[in-house]
């Protein structure tokens, strides 16, 4: 890879007023000793992603643009989440940079990982996976279920890699690729290794965050679990047929059963017997219909091809390098 090259960070921002003066001149000095070292060009910038902030991010946003030529911002329309988000600033930025490298705006990933990150890419690596080499920040209750997760997701065949979130590199053909999955159920840490290339990993320790809040709680944690492996993986549904083979399976010989006690003349009590069956084959029905409706809601969703984000405005011009 030939030096310097056009670097950008995209960074998506909900609700981070607090977050963003703390953060942003740490993006600003990473530019700047790159750029002393002659890696990277002057054209280099950090893309700050406002996911229609109700607080004044974008406000934020505007004025370090204004005060740095190394800062621009784009806003979104609305809030979207940060799947989409992300996708918004990544795909601006394919139109303007030779890569990429997708951070969150807290400062819980080490921003030093990038130096290693741009390592493997002038190594001749498209994509560079950042990992968590410890997760000692997290609790151990978020710890634990990340695992668990993990583990589940690979179980049910998306490929994905073990403690890694959204803090990777992309060069510019990777988010090529990228940009021909045109899915609206967005999980990208999914998508990006079916894109393929060369990829690698590189380590860094998380941190907590500067300031503000999660906007990951429990139960946006759990739906995008779901949608991880939903969006990802039919195994589900092969594993409610084989469910249902194994519950048919079980009836028929239950039913081989009660014939015999019948024609024995020996059917008098029982029901408690018949209470399991009806409560346990109503349980797992319900539950195999839930499965089939988490599909249904992603076909519904995906057949609509609403767009995935609008931009509402810029600190740019639009311009392709
Ligand atoms: N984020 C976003 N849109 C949302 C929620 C979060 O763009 O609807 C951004 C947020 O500003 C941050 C990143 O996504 O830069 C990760 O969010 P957060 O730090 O709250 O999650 P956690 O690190 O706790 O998993
Ligand atoms: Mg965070």
């Amino acid at each position: 890879m030939k030096t310097p090259y056009t670097f950008y960070f995209v960074v998506p921002c909900y609700n981070e007023e607090a977050v963003l003066p703390v953060t942003a001149p740490q993006f600003i000095a990473k530019l700047e000793a790159l750029h002393a070292a002659g890696r990277i060009t002057a054209d280099s910038r950090v893309l700050f992603v406002d996911d229609g902030s109700r607080d004044t991010t974008w406000e934020v946003i505007s004025a370090l643009s204004a005060e740095h030529t190394w800062v621009e911002g784009a806003r979104l329309t609305r809030n979207r989440g940060h799947q989409n988000a992300l996708l918004a600033g990544l795909m601006t930025a394919k139109e303007r940079a030779h890569v990429t490298v997708s951070i969150d705006c807290d400062g819980q990933d080490d921003i030093h990982a990038v130096d290693k990150m741009l390592d493997e890419y002038e190594g001749g690596c498209d994509v560079v996976y950042g990992v968590r080499a410890d997760r000692s920040s997290d609790t151990a209750f978020k710890r634990g279920t990340a695992r668990a997760f993990y583990r589940l997701q690979n179980r049910l065949g998306v490929e994905s890699v073990y403690d890694h979130a959204d803090y990777r590199l992309m060069s510019r053909r990777a988010l090529e690729g990228l940009s021909q999955f045109e899915e609206v159920n967005l999980y990208l840490r999914g998508m990006v290794p079916l894109v393929g290339y060369r990829s690698t990993s590189v380590y860094y320790t998380r941190t907590p965050r500067v300031a503000g809040e999660s906007h990951y709680p429990l139960r946006k944690m759990l739906a995008l679990a779901v949608n991880g492996i939903t969006s990802l993986s039919v195994k589900p549904l092969k594993m409610i047929t084989t469910l249902g083979l194994g519950v048919s399976f079980v009836s028929l010989i239950m039913i081989v059963w009660s014939l015999t006690q019948h024609f024995l003349g020996d059917t008098v009590s029982g029901w408690s017997s018949l209470m399991c069956v009806v409560l346990f084959l109503g349980g797992v029905q319900l539950l195999c219909v839930g499965v089939l409706g988490e599909y249904i809601g992603k076909i519904y969703a995906e057949v609509k091809r609403r767009p995935r984000y609008l931009i509402a405005e810029t600190t740019f011009e639009e311009e392709k390098i």
